[in-house]
């Protein structure tokens, strides 16, 4: 990763234009100080801050912030049922390069290469998000795994997976986490970018929305409602460290409807669901003797849901989400939003300044930059056979 180094190209354009300016006037060097001087300062320093911005900004406003990426301290490894697949899978996180960010590799498979954890690569996002490498090898029901990743501070790691679908684990990403905080991370000498939302940017489809709203820092509010007298309507809203997410929403589990079950069985999925995976409700009570592991577990396990399919950006996000009803086609919809508007958002980075102050920079921010994220974000169409979900 790299700034533009404008900070050193001012003044030496400011240089060249004195230079230039110089004159011989009896015997005298002056310097002539004309129209032409004034009208190029004015026009370097416009195209300059239209190139580029710092800002100072409060230490405080972004304490819980890295400014350097990170990895894990040595790779990891799980093992478990997938959720629809009902496939064993073997899973292992391995640490990543400097900017490398999330990928898959299909270790079953050794001429599937490797894919990363990115918007573009996702396929359907009925049940679960599922991604797939260039040669259509899915990697189904990331969310989870996503979410543990990013919200533990994870920038860059290898994940291994045996089979079609990451293990739904206990239905919720705290087994993830758990393993994650045991091992912990590594700090790496690149510097971690993110992406700041400057204006709001919306998807809503029926009554359903979801929105990102400025904000210094990584907030999510969501709303369910449910025809259901255990969940009705809940409201979950957390603004976003490592700390808060293993705490309030990383063991928040995976939930459904025992009528419904038994018809997605029917169906062929759901194949590895079971009470050990997820919180099933039936008309009148939670099945599991264990019960609830929050009065409003439901609500947070979709705030859950949100922050692994926003990982797909690829980059950790600085703005408040909040979602109403909201499934994994409605987040994935958000992120075309986002990447069809790039003049809403920047891709920023902090750097230390000393004292309690840090340099926010604004690490790619023209109209120009934008058209190249735009493309970024938007690779050409894959042609993956009957993906119902990349209209
Ligand atoms: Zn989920």
């Amino acid at each position: 990763m790299f700034f533009l180094q404008h900070s050193g190209f001012f003044p030496y354009c400011l240089f060249l234009m004195l230079v230039c300016n110089i004159q011989e006037l009896n015997g005298f060097f002056v310097l002539r100080f004309d129209l032409v001087v004034v009208v190029c300062f004015l026009l370097t320093n416009y195209v300059l801050s239209y190139r580029c911005e710092i800002h100072t900004v409060s230490k405080k406003s972004v304490q819980h912030m890295d400014s350097l990426q990170h990895t894990i301290k040595r790779p990891v490894s799980f093992a478990g049922i997938g959720l629809h697949s009902g496939k064993i899978a073997t899973l292992s996180i391995l640490p990543g390069e400097e900017n490398s960010g999330i990928s898959f590799v299909r270790s079953d498979l050794p001429q599937a290469a490797p894919t990363p954890a990115f918007m573009d690569r996702i396929v359907d996002t009925r049940l679960a998000t599922t991604i797939a490498t260039e040669d259509a090898a899915m990697i189904s029901t990331t969310e989870h795994l996503l979410a543990a990743l990013f919200g533990m501070g994870i920038d860059n790691a290898v994940v291994e997976l045996d089979g079609p679908e990451v293990p739904i684990m206990d239905g919720s990403a705290g087994p993830f986490v758990h393993v994650l905080k045991r091992v912990g991370r590594r700090r790496q000498n690149a510097c971690k970018w993110m992406l700041k939302v400057k204006k709001e940017i919306s998807f809503s489809e029926g009554d359903s929305f979801v929105k990102i709203l400025p904000y210094e820092g990584f907030k999510v509010t969501c709303e369910i409602e449910f025809n259901h007298h255990l969940i009705r309507k809940q409201i979950f809203s957390s603004e976003l460290t490592p700390q808060k997410f293993a705490q309030e929403i990383a063991r928040a589990r995976t939930f459904g409807f025992l009528d419904q079950v038994e018809k997605l069985r029917q169906s062929g999925l759901a194949l590895g669901g079971s009470l050990e995976n997820a919180v099933v409700i039936d008309d009148d009570c939670i099945v599991n003797a264990e019960g609830l592991r929050f009065a409003d577990e439901f609500a947070r396990h979709k705030a859950l849901d949100v922050i692994g399919d926003l990982a797909l950006l690829g980059f950790p996000l600085l703005g408040h989400v909040v979602t109403r009803k909201s499934g994994h086609g409605h987040h994935f919809s958000l992120m075309k939003q986002l990447a069809a508007q790039p003049e809403r958002w920047d891709l920023i980075a902090y750097e230390e300044e000393g004292g309690n102050r840090v340099l926010e920079k604004v690490v790619l921010s023209t109209k120009e930059a934008g058209d190249k994220l735009l493309s970024y974000l938007l690779p050409p169409s894959i042609a993956l056979a009957g993906q119902p979900c990349f209209a």
